[in-house]
C-alpha cells in the first residue's frame, strides 16, 4: 500500500523518478516539508511544486540496532538521521553508504532513493 495520500501524491510521484521536490508558497515564498494542502507559515492554499537541491547537512542522528519490524532485520545497524536541507525544511530519513556509521553532526549529505517496504520510492541521504 502506497503512503501517498492528496496531499503528497505529487511527492511520491516525483520520488518515483529520483526527484526530490518541495512545495513553495506562492504568497510568502515560505519552502515546506512534509507536504500540505496550505502553507504551513501563512496559510494560503496556493503552492508549487519545485525541484529540491538533494542537498542537506547531518543536523543530528541515532543509530538503529534492534530492528522495529521483521522487514528491518537485515538492516541494523543503520543510522536514521534528521537532515536540515539547503531549501530549509528537515527530513528525517535513514543514511546509507559504506560510511553510515561514521556519521558525524555537521556532515554534508546528499539524496538518493530508495524502495520502502511499502513500495514507494523514499528518500535517503548518504555522506558526500
Ligand atoms: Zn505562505
Amino acid at each position: 500500500m502506497s503512503l501517498a495520500n492528496g496531499d503528497s501524491a505529487e511527492y511520491f510521484a516525483a520520488a518515483a523518478q529520483g526527484r526530490l521536490v518541495f512545495q513553495k508558497c506562492d504568497a510568502c515564498g515560505a519552502v515546506q516539508f512534509p507536504p500540505r494542502h496550505h502553507c504551513a507559515t501563512c496559510w494560503e492554499a496556493n503552492l508549487t511544486w519545485t525541484d529540491a537541491s538533494g542537498r542537506g547537512k547531518v543536523e543530528s542522528f541515532t543509530i538503529v540496532r534492534r530492528a522495529p519490524l521483521p522487514a528491518y532485520r537485515g538492516k541494523v545497524p543503520y543510522v536514521v538521521a534528521a537532515i536540515t536541507t539547503e531549501e530549509g525544511p528537515r527530513m528525517i530519513a535513514t543514511l546509507t553508504g559504506e560510511t553510515a556509521l561514521d556519521v558525524a553532526i555537521g556532515d554534508a549529505v546528499t539524496v538518493a532513493f530508495e524502495p520502502g517496504i511499502d513500495g514507494d520510492m523514499l528518500p535517503v541521504f548518504s555522506r558526500a
